[in-house]
């Protein structure tokens, strides 16, 4: 190793970054999920391709990478190629849709991943506290972009009115919209 770094063969992929273990057990989590959640995708894409109707003899119905028979197909004539409109397999687009979205999801599928068996550790009051003083970071980071717009006359939607707020002087007067309320009935 350290022959090969004095060669200089050591590029910035070899270089290593600590991570907490919290994070990292969070990433196996996460994957673990992605595999379980893939699963399901699979299964139910199998399912619809296993209810799709197929015309007698069409090869889609025995193999994935077959087509299904066309509306129409080019029939070799004695002197010409003519194309030749019959009735193709009833749910060939549904098919389609189904492998695009089976193919997709075995490759969004993780190659592997088990549940993590570490046991979960809760954060502690420092990590809680870091994250709090993070949030309240970008909280005021907002409002300097806000007051930065306002300032060059650009109208700012005010986010959800809280109760007791204390900014209500720079408030526009009319409360814009970010999206329309939904109604309840
Ligand atoms: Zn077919």
């Amino acid at each position: 190793m350290e022959a090969a770094k004095l060669m200089g063969y050591e590029t910035p992929g070899d270089q290593k970054v600590p991570v907490s273990v919290r994070d990292w057990n969070a990433q196996k989590l996460a994957l673990w999920h992605s595999r379980g959640l893939a699963e399901i995708a699979i299964r139910e894409a199998l399912g619809i391709l296993s209810g799709c109707k197929h015309r007698d003899g069409c090869p889609g119905a025995e193999s994935e990478t077959e087509p299904c028979f066309s509306p129409t197909y080019s029939k070799a004539g004695e002197n010409s190629e003519s194309e030749v409109l019959t009735e193709g397999c009833p749910d060939r687009e549904q098919r389609i849709s189904a492998l695009v979205i089976l193919n997709a999801a075995r490759q969004l599928a993780p190659a592997d991943a088990r549940k993590p068996a570490e046991p979960y550790f809760a954060p502690s009051r420092e990590y809680y506290s870091d994250v709090m003083a993070a949030l309240g970071a970008t909280e005021i980071e907002n409002e300097m972009l806000r007051a930065l717009l306002r300032d060059a006359g650009i109208a700012v939607p005010e986010p959800m009115a809280k109760s007791g707020n204390s900014n209500e002087g720079s408030a526009p007067s009319e409360p814009a919209q970010l999206a329309p309320a939904e109604e309840t009935k």
